[in-house]
């Protein structure tokens, strides 16, 4: 099963509840052409994985093994299981990889057994964190609450031609959140969601550009500066505009054109040889 990155075009917090929470609203996008492979086959007793593809480990932390075991006790069902994960969605890069493999576990293993009612499949998958249920079924929308809320987009999404920019080093939700400026908690009355949303589904690229937004931003461009090179960089040379998506560290630019994206792609590749993770959608 292959299993979608995304990109969060916008991201404000709106709350912060007394339990330590932040209450967001948020524009979650799936990147098809970015995407973790998982697959089940049955074994001897327990839980196996194997992982190629970019490091991530394969001990019983995984996401992967933590969702079969609590689907395998929800279930009633002795696990017997082998997964292999091809892992291509950068690892603690705010694209959701570990979530999409969480979920892609609950789902071949619902698929093989349909053990669980929706419901309960999705209560297993908010337990497993907030982004999660977004992956059983990722579309285009605006996410709400803990991230456990979800409402589609009013119409197919046409996908600006996006950059993406890893930049190799790793950055836990927990410090993106724990860093954020508390000034910039609060609702937001300037339209941009609204704009940002129009702009996908009319398919503009430059009203998309526009309109993108992340409040966790400020702390990490303050924290790590190559991310405002790289960002001046893009920009420079032909983005319409570049943000952090979800925690970061990971950066999209938005294009105007498939080929602008490659040129930027090539040139980038020349600056920073190496020293870059880069994938287009
Ligand atoms: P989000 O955007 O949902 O905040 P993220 O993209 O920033 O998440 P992940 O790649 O999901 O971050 O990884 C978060 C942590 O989870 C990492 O520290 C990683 O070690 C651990 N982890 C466990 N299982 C996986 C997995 N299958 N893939 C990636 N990370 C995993």
């Amino acid at each position: 099963m292959r299993i979608p990155a995304k990109i969060n075009l916008y991201l404000k917090v709106t709350a912060k509840r007394p339990d330590g929470y932040h209450e967001i609203r948020s524009l979650f996008l799936p990147l098809d052409d970015i995407a973790d492979e998982l697959t089940l086959r049955d074994g001897d007793d327990g839980l196996e994985l194997a992982v190629a593809g970019l490091p991530v480990s394969n001990a019983e932390d995984n996401l992967v093994c933590r969702a079969a075991r609590r689907y395998a006790e929800r279930a009633g069902i002795a696990p017997h299981w082998r997964f292999t994960l091809t892992k291509h969605i950068p690892v603690a890069a705010g694209m959701g990889g570990g979530s999409a493999d969480a979920a892609a576990a609950l789902r071949l293993l619902q698929e093989r057994y349909s053990a669980l009612a929706d419901e309960e499949l999705h209560e297993l998958a908010v337990g497993l964190g907030a982004d999660v249920p977004f992956f059983l079924n990722p579309r285009t929308g605006f996410a709400s609450g803990i991230g456990e809320r979800f409402t589609p987009l009013d119409g197919p999404v046409r996908t600006p031609p996006l950059l993406i920019v890893n930049p190799r080093f790793p950055v836990s939700a927990r410090w993106a959140y724990t860093h954020l400026d508390p000034a910039r908690i609060g609702d937001d009355d300037s339209g941009r969601a609204e704009a940002l949303a129009a702009g996908l589904i009319a398919g503009d690229p430059a009203a998309v550009a526009r309109s993108v937004h992340n409040d966790l931003a400020a702390a990490l461009y303050r924290k790590f500066p190559l991310l405002t090179l790289l960002r001046e960089f893009l920009i420079r040379h032909g983005a319409l505009q570049v943000e952090i998506t979800g925690s970061g560290p990971t950066l999209y630019a938005v294009c105007p054109s498939p080929d602008v994206r490659d040129r930027l792609r090539e040139e980038l590749e020349a600056a920073w040889p190496a020293a870059l993770l880069l994938l287009s959608a």
